[in-house]
């Protein structure tokens, strides 16, 4: 009988179950909820729609209520915004203001969400990162307090990316809740939360926060 095996087993077991211990959300976390639009998503008819947009609306939904502070971003373009292919841009038309694929996904629960901020509002500018749209965010998060930043939403690869990124850089502890966000491709996004990962950015999944 070799008593080694089982006694590394054990050893193994209680490492695991430590790390599975699930974080508790306070006051001083904000979740930011980033682009969830019909414009990127397939179930909508989406003209930019990633791969499994509509997927992640679910998870959002069961986080959000976790939160004393959610703040959700949106892409506001006008219709000759500069980021449209025809314009001279990347990407076709989206997020265009006032039609529907400006619109939040028809299934994401609103209730929880207690501001907004618009992207890419004017001609001539584009914005990725939550941080760079109409409000102030960075200083709102100060003046509420909050040090930790969960970022969910899409695209992973794109706009939570650099929403995440900026968190990083303006102090916050930038946490994205990977399985509550929705990439270009599934590829490009394990490779997204990857990169994140290694850039000191916290990639967690829904299930650590119950
Ligand atoms: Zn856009």
């Amino acid at each position: 009988m070799n008593w080694k095996k089982p006694r590394k087993i054990s050893i193994l077991f209680l490492i695991c179950e430590g790390e599975n211990q699930s974080m508790t959300i306070t006051k001083n976390d904000a979740l930011l909820v980033v682009d969830v639009q019909q414009s990127f998503c397939p179930g909508t008819n989406g003209s930019l729609a990633v791969e499994d947009g509509d997927g992640c609306v679910k998870s959002i939904n069961a986080v959000m209520p976790l939160f004393d502070w959610v703040i959700a971003s949106r892409d506001a373009h006008p219709d000759n915004h500069c980021s449209f292919v025809e314009n001279g841009g990347q990407w076709p038309k989206h997020c265009v203001k006032g039609t529907d694929g400006w619109d939040f996904h028809p299934r994401l629960d609103l209730t929880s969400v207690c501001a907004q901020t618009f992207k890419g509002t004017s001609e001539h500018q584009d914005a990725y990162s939550a941080f760079r749209g109409t409000l102030p965010l960075t200083h709102i998060l100060w003046a509420l307090g909050v040090q930790r930043v969960f970022v969910v939403g899409i695209a992973t690869d794109v706009c939570v990316a650099a929403t995440a990124a900026d968190a990083m850089e303006d102090g916050f502890e930038a946490i994205v809740i990977g399985d509550a966000t929705c990439g270009v491709t599934k590829e490009s996004t394990a490779a997204s939360l990857k990169t994140m990962s290694k850039q000191g950015i916290k990639v967690i999944n829904v299930a650590d926060l119950f």
